[in-house]
């Protein structure tokens, strides 16, 4: 139902001129990998191979939500005639690389474009260690609210500061070095074409959110991908590429919702920019990222550090007034009336498939649903 909603839209949009036609999604099974994924295929008739992370069903236990949804999305592209192959396993590991690469070489030849869109609690290292990352503020303790999901009451919440080591392994979790591997494995297999183009995704947000997310551990992750773009200038030369990251706008996603303090942020954003008319999910950013910027003939939305600008209508002058000024007044009473608590509420249980409308609950349903992988189980 989510994709097919994310399909449509991407359709109503119409064809995005000199897109790509053949796309490697690394994360491509939830939140802005699986959007990348339907606006190039369904906006520019790509091929893509998806790489993600998910569970199947067994027996009556449920497969995980991205599996559902990226085989709706193989199921509805094979319906239209496009090419879409999947491969589930740990994107940080080299056999994963590898097998992406052979059935690019196998079935593509070489792709355009190559979105890196991980979202990954940790990493195993090719040493068989596994580093984690964590989401703390660095320096001093963050005292912020949270808002319980069932009782819908606000609750404060603090947080101490990271140490050095957990910084370092937050930014090998999701800093640049593995996107980096990635580029350096495809470039030396051949498989990139001449004038492709690689993003990585990142977010900046509200000066209110900064103490636990830019200024924070994820924040020096973020920093990191900033090197990494300009590490990757000189090897994306060679193929006429380029490397970009893209600021993104903060949405719900499965990666976002284990952010502490961004419930508030996101309830408070989502009632501005609506009431705006400004709001946009996953599916209308990736959509307006190829069709105005990466592949327009028009100049690119950059900032200092040559990053792609999406979170534009994010922060307007009037949401962030919005959001600012209600930071620190909304409480447990007034929550429904400052915040869209409700939207966020319902986006939450969408991306766990729940709450969704046509859909019979009680039915009783075989979780079983297959997908042709072409790696992983
Ligand atoms: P998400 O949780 O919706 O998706 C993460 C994807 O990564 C999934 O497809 C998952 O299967 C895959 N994945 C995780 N670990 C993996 C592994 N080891 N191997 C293979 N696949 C793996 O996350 P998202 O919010 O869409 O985040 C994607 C990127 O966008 C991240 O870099 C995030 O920081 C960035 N971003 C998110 C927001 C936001 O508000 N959600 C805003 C700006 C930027």
């Amino acid at each position: 139902m989510d994709v097919q909603r994310q399909i449509e839209y991407v359709v109503k949009q119409g064809k995005i001129d000199n897109g790509p036609k053949r796309v490697l999604i690394v994360g491509a099974s939830g939140g802005y990998g699986l959007a990348s994924r339907i606006s190039a295929a369904f906006g520019c008739d790509a091929s893509t191979v998806g790489v993600f992370f998910e569970r199947p069903a067994v027996k009556k236990r449920t497969a995980s939500a991205g599996w559902y949804k990226t085989a709706a999305f193989t199921n509805k592209a094979g319906a239209k005639g496009l090419y879409a192959k999947n491969i589930n396993g740990d994107a940080f590991s080299e056999e994963v690389k590898q097998a992406a690469i052979a059935l690019i070489k196998k079935d593509l030849g070489q792709v355009d474009m190559v979105v890196y869109s991980l979202a990954a609690p940790a990493r195993q290292l090719p040493d068989g260690s596994l580093v984690r990352s964590t989401l703390k503020p660095i320096g001093e303790s963050f005292t912020g609210m949270t808002i319980d999901f069932n009782t819908a009451e606000l609750r404060a919440i603090s947080l101490e500061p990271a140490n050095p080591l957990e910084v370092a392994d937050t930014i090998r979790v999701m800093g640049g070095e593995d996107w980096e591997l990635w580029i350096e494995a495809m470039l030396e297999a051949g498989v990139l074409a001449d004038g492709c183009v690689t993003t990585n995704y990142t977010y900046i947000g509200s000066k209110v959110t900064w103490p636990i997310y830019y200024r924070g551990t994820i924040g020096k992750a973020k920093e990191d991908l900033d090197r990494a773009a300009k590490a990757l200038h000189e090897p994306m030369s060679r193929v006429n590429g380029k490397a970009h990251v893209v600021v993104m706008k903060g949405l719900l996603t499965q990666a976002a919702s284990a952010i502490p303090g961004m419930s508030v942020y996101l309830s408070l954003l989502f009632k501005a920019m609506k009431r705006a008319g400004t709001h946009e999910g996953c599916i209308e950013q990736t959509t307006r990222l190829f069709a105005t910027q990466l592949f327009s003939a028009g100049d690119l939305r950059l900032d200092e550090q040559a990053r792609i600008r999406m979170d534009d209508l994010e922060l307007a002058d009037d949401i962030q007034a919005y959001v600012q000024d209600n930071w620190t007044a909304v409480n447990t009473a007034s929550l429904s009336e400052l915040t869209d608590f409700a939207g966020y509420r319902q986006a939450f249980l969408e991306l766990h498939g729940f709450g969704i409308e046509g859909v019979d609950y009680d039915a009783d349903v075989d979780p079983v649903e297959d997908m042709d992988l072409v790696f992983g189980a």
